[in-house]
């Protein structure tokens, strides 16, 4: 019969145990306490794409910091 856990936390390492956890063989609720998981990484839905919510990513409209990166020759994809 299969050991029931519970995982408190849906972020990276609680969905990463989850799984390993899963793999063992358990039957495993994780307990999350926003409506998605994903912790510090999550994302969400904007139109076809995902943003992160504590981004690191670049918007088209951000007009100093790509120009600041060519300047310093860094790489700047804008993501919207
Ligand atoms: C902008 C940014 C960039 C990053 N870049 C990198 C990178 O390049 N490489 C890298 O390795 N890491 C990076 N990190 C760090 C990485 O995202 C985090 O270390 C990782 O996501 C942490 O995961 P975690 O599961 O330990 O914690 P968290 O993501 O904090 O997850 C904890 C979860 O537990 C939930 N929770 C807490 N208390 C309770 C409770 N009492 N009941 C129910 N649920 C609860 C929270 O809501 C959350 O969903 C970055 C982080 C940020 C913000």
């Amino acid at each position: 019969m299969a050991r029931r856990t519970g995982v408190l936390g849906g972020g990276a390492l609680g969905l990463t145990v989850a799984y390993r956890l899963v793999q063992a063989g358990d039957e495993v609720t994780v307990i999350e306490r926003e409506p998605e998981p994903g912790g510090l990484a999550a994302g969400f839905r904007v139109g076809p794409s995902y943003l992160e919510k504590f981004y690191h990513h670049l918007f088209r409209s951000n007009r100093t910091r790509p120009r600041t990166a060519r300047r310093r020759r860094l790489a700047a994809t804008p993501a919207l």
